[in-house]
């Protein structure tokens, strides 16, 4: 084990198989719709995109999209800016948008916004983790791997500083003042 991370919190085997799970639901979901379109977060998604988009069973685009949250600490303010938006036209299409992580909702609620803006046929939200204390905002997750306390997790695309992005499972660096 790594020796920055203390604590195993979602284990490799435990997030495959929910990733598994979620594919299968969201493929059923899906069966008759056209144009999926799965609209993956940079950075942090990346790794949940990847194995949840294999495991799927229906036709399915990939897109990317990048934002970034105002300041610089772990604190989120609230305030998301886009950095890059989706390359190809979504206009039409449904959007499953795929994020690593939901803490205030800000972001998620944000992204919803844009795809809205995009003149999309549909929205709907798939995030690995979500930190259901800290939720800010009222926003669906539909497809939601995991609940999670208040800490700050890393591994399977999420960062501490950019590191630790590749572990396989999710751990915790530290515990977070509520
Ligand atoms: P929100 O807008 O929901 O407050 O923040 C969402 C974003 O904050 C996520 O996409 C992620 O970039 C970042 N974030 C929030 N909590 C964590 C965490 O525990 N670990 C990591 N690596 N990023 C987090």
């Amino acid at each position: 084990m790594n020796e920055n991370i203390p604590e195993v919190l979602i284990s490799e085997a435990d997030i495959q198989s929910r990733v598994l799970q979620l594919a299968e639901q969201i493929s059923a979901d899906y069966a008759h719709a056209d144009d999926l379109v799965m609209v993956g977060v940079l950075k942090g998604s990346f790794m949940f995109l990847a194995d949840l988009a294999r495991r799927m069973s229906i036709p399915r685009t990939i897109e990317f999209i990048a934002v970034s949250s105002y300041g610089d600490s772990d604190a989120s303010t609230g305030a998301v800016r886009l950095v890059m938006d989706v390359r190809g036209n979504i206009a039409g299409k449904h959007v499953l948008i795929v994020e690593d992580i939901v803490d205030t909702g800000h972001t998620l609620k944000y992204l919803i916004g844009m795809m809205k803006s995009h003149r999309v046929a549909s929205v709907r939200t798939a995030a690995l983790v979500r930190k259901a204390d800290k939720a800010e905002v009222d926003v669906t997750v539909d497809y939601l791997g995991f609940d999670i306390g208040n800490e700050w997790v890393v591994g399977y695309g999420l960062d501490y500083a950019e590191q630790n992005r590749t572990l396989p499972y999710i751990g915790v660096v530290k515990p977070l003042d509520t």
